[in-house]
């Protein structure tokens, strides 16, 4: 991590973990459709399940399509290995896995994208994990909230859907006070415009659903570690640093060092838990990644734009865009997100909860779907839709209240956006 790499960025979104195919020449990396992978005699079988020798076996646990995309995020990211996953929720699933017990806690930002909230309230419940949720704008409610029992922090860099702007580095140095690794999901920034372990994370997680496949077209899910955290020195996490039952006694950090929770990732989280990436996902992934540097620059270009015209519409309240200077969040932005702050934004339509589902169901060029991150520009009205499931406290917590719009600006023409935007305004203001 401290290395620089070799090549830079654009370089990397095309080149890393891609070489080409060593029997046939295949430029593009093969798409992989295979379950499993014979072995050579029953030797190389043994020392394939034994983790003793780098092979596959079977693709719910390595893929070599998967493994493509794996280095390709991980050298985007600057971090150690990844594991790839069926979605952005089984890359979480995966990371906590490794970390908890029953019994054991862990903190997290409250301004999280909707479905990370249920996952942590609720199903992680019935595994006997605790969250705390705390307002994530002042990093010291971490320190408040921390018990001797927490065992990780949780934050997006970047949160969906309020445009919150995370202070990475005062959260790291607090986890790091407290001996435990800060986690953070960069769905929303991706690697090209926010680079969580510069600032002190030590494992980030992906649902490449988004941005990086970019396309809307594949499910999927990364867990990358950077390699910094020392699993041992606390004893707080078996699974990482003693002997693992569910592996026959293997001591996953003594073996593999700093790849210790991606080889768990692998060969304890996919294999029991089940939640493997498809070699289709990986292959269209791997493709949209190409242009990762390329489509940020012209979604965080348009959102800007369209923010901005927002902004001075009649019969919009509120804004809520760290790109504009009019955002609590625009200081911490020009820190962590200097080349934009994203392309997913909310704003409020006056006339509340009426309003803001008239202007969603007259738009004609934006895409109604729960769903972001696209080439196309897509809108909904979380507050009846995915954050419907939460409290009503929650969702106002959540930045999900009753007028508010949330927008994932496109690749499109950018007159073309802004006039859709405008002319279903109208037609909500003609409706009230
Ligand atoms: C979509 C999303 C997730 C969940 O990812 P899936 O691929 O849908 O499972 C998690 N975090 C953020 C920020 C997301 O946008």
């Amino acid at each position: 991590m401290s290395d620089k790499p070799k090549y830079g960025f654009e370089t990397r979104s095309v080149h890393a973990g891609a070489a080409p195919d060593p029997t046939t020449g295949a430029r593009a990396v093969p798409i992989y459709q295979t379950t499993a992978y014979v072995f050579d005699d029953a030797d190389h079988a043994a020392s394939l399940f034994n983790l003793q020798t780098y092979g596959y076996i079977y693709s719910r646990l390595t893929n070599p399509t998967v493994a493509a995309l794996e280095e390709r995020v991980a050298s985007l990211e600057g971090g150690r290995g990844a594991t790839g996953c069926a979605s952005g929720h089984a890359a979480q699933m995966l990371a906590f896995f490794a970390l908890m017990e029953p019994g054991d806690e862990f903190l997290a930002a409250r301004q999280l994208y909707g479905g990370s909230i249920n996952q942590f309230g609720r199903t992680f419940a019935k595994f006997g994990w605790t969250v705390h949720f705390v307002d994530v704008d002042d990093p010291e409610n971490f320190r408040r909230a921390m018990t001797p029992k927490c065992k990780a922090i949780f934050v997006e860099s970047l949160a969906n859907p309020g445009g919150v702007v995370t202070d990475l580095e005062a959260i790291s140095a607090i986890a790091r006070e407290a001996g435990i690794p800060l986690i953070v999901d960069n769905t929303l920034a991706t690697p090209y415009l926010c680079q969580p372990f510069r600032w002190g994370a030590d494992i980030i997680v992906h649902s490449t659903t988004k941005f990086l496949s970019g396309h809307g077209n594949s499910m999927g899910g990364m867990m990358v570690d950077s390699g910094r955290f020392d699993w041992t020195k606390s004893g707080r996490y078996p699974s990482l640093s003693e002997p693992e039952p569910a592996y026959h006694g293997l001591r996953f950090h003594e073996t593999f060092g700093d790849l210790a929770l991606t080889v768990h990732g692998h060969a304890l989280g996919l294999r029991d838990l089940g939640a493997a990436m498809a070699p289709l996902n990986a292959f269209l992934t791997l493709t949209g990644s190409e242009t990762l540097a390329l489509r940020m620059e012209r979604h965080v270009a348009n959102a800007q734009k369209v923010a901005a015209f927002l902004e001075a519409h009649p019969r919009v309240s509120w804004v809520s865009y760290a790109g504009l200077k009019s955002s609590p969040y625009h200081a911490l932005a020009a820190k962590y997100l200097p080349r934009g702050a994203g392309s997913v934004f909310t704003f409020g339509v006056k006339g509340g909860y009426d309003a803001g589902v008239k202007v969603v169901e007259s738009c004609e060029l934006f895409s109604h779907l729960a769903n972001l991150g696209d080439t196309r520009s897509l809108i909904i009205h979380p507050a009846s839709t995915t954050h419907r499931q939460l409290s009503n406290e929650q969702r106002t917590a959540a930045g999900a209240g009753a007028d508010v719009v949330r927008l994932s600006i496109g690749i499109e023409s950018v007159d073309d956006i802004v006039a859709d935007l405008d002319q279903a305004l109208a037609k909500s203001a003609a409706a009230a």
